[in-house]
């Protein structure tokens, strides 16, 4: 029997935003489409809450559609599904030739029916039943348990056609891409800020990403880890404009002029104000940091306050509340971790005072900035700045 395959993408939270729900079932209907090209041609469109991916010819890479549909933000649930007629003897052919295999290794399952054509001549309750025995007699050893089954089959049948399937694995979640406008996100080389980024994108944010480097105290090679992950973080964010600004001469001007306790709090207030500027730039309207709540010094909630005080845009910090080990496994989440763990120094790390203040008072970091002509060092730094562009895949446009 030859089997005609589908890939059915459920989403969930949207199903509750009344008016705005057609407009993000056609977000996530584009950008699924954006994604589709490297694996070949398929209908995608959206109908009673589910995004159906047909494939139009056999040379579809089926596999590849699949994984790249679980990282697009917005979709709760994806899976492969056989499509059939709609009627018994279809459903039941098509139970027998697909879903061996699919049930190969599980001990126990369910069987669940969904009709939302009320014409057809089964209710669901009878069709879970017909299935459920047509299982039991083709597959030796497995058993039915209705409450915690290995493999869920799930028999749906809709207006057009019918659909069979074993199992449904989660998507990304969150809402979709660009639904809730753009952040900057400065983008270090470690952990916590491109997991930062990509939990800000699962909320519908689009990410635009800024690097200080500091060459040649950080070197050719920092910025590229950077790169790399940024194109780790495109997986899931589709397309980032990279920003790199050089803090070189900030830094060495800080240095020269100011007490070291205060250097990298100083610091953070040249980010924060370069970032301000990049964002009006770009049109962003938030920046996005991986801060989290007294992981270094200068993630103390006094130091948190400066570094706000430097900017009025909203900072979001999604990581404020994690422990390492959370953050850690978001990372291994998204694709970002190993990359992130190779030995490369940051900005940071530059010049780093031995006894960094915990406690600022602002009155005094500003004076202590006060010493350097910083507008000057500003425009000088922000002058520096280069932009590369990465994205998922070369021709993807987003
Ligand atoms: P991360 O793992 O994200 O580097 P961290 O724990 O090392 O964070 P810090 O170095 O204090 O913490 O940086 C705090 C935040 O400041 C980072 O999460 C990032 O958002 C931003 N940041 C730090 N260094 C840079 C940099 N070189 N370029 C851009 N942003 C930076
Ligand atoms: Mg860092």
């Amino acid at each position: 029997m030859n089997i005609q395959e589908v890939i059915l993408c459920k989403y969930g939270e949207l199903v509750l935003k009344g008016a705005n729900r057609s407009s993000f079932e056609s977000m996530l209907v584009k950008e699924l489409r954006r994604r589709a090209s490297p694996y070949g041609v398929f209908r995608i469109y959206y109908r009673q809450s589910t995004i159906y991916i047909e494939p139009q010819n056999d040379a579809c890479d089926m596999q590849g559609m699949y994984d790249t549909a679980r990282k697009v933000f917005g979709i709760v649930g994806v899976t492969r599904a056989a499509v059939c007629d709609k009627t018994m003897d279809s459903i039941t052919e098509t139970v027998r030739a697909y879903l061996p295999d699919k049930l190969a290794g599980a001990r126990t399952f369910k069987v669940e029916a969904k009709r939302s054509d009320k014409q057809f001549p089964l209710k669901s309750p009878e069709i879970s039943r017909q299935i459920g025995g047509l299982i039991l007699s083709l597959m030796r050893g497995i058993r039915v348990d209705v409450h915690d089954p290995d493999v869920t089959v799930t028999v749906e049948v809709r207006d057009e056609h019918a659909y069979v399937r074993a199992g449904q694995e989660n998507g990304a979640g969150g809402l979709p891409l660009r639904s809730a406008g753009r952040g900057l996100l400065l983008l270090s080389g470690g952990i916590d800020s491109p997991v930062a980024g990509c939990m800000m994108a699962k909320r519908g944010l689009e990410i635009e990403a800024l690097h200080f480097e500091s060459f040649p105290y950080t070197s050719e090679r920092a910025r590229e880890k950077v790169m790399t992950l940024a194109q780790e973080m495109c997986e899931f964010c589709g397309r980032i404009h990279v920003h790199v600004i050089s803090l070189t001469h900030i830094q060495e001007m800080l240095r020269d002029s100011c007490e070291e306790d205060y250097f990298t709090l100083l610091l953070r207030i040249c980010m924060m104000r370069l970032a301000e500027r990049c964002a009006a730039q770009f049109g962003c309207d938030c920046l996005v940091t991986g801060e989290s709540l007294g992981q270094v010094a200068s993630q103390t909630l006094a130091a948190i306050r400066v570094t706000d005080s430097a900017t009025s845009l909203p900072v979001f910090r999604p990581c404020i509340g994690l422990d390492k080990e959370e953050i850690v496994g978001q990372a291994r989440h998204y694709g970002t971790f190993e990359t992130s763990i190779l030995p490369f120094e940051d900005c940071c790390t530059v010049f780093t005072p031995r006894h960094p203040k915990t406690k600022p008072q602002l009155g005094a970091v500003m004076a202590e900035l006060a010493k350097v002509d910083i507008d000057a060092l500003l425009d000088e730094a922000y002058a520096t700045m280069e932009t590369v562009t990465l994205r998922v895949y070369e021709n993807y446009r987003g």
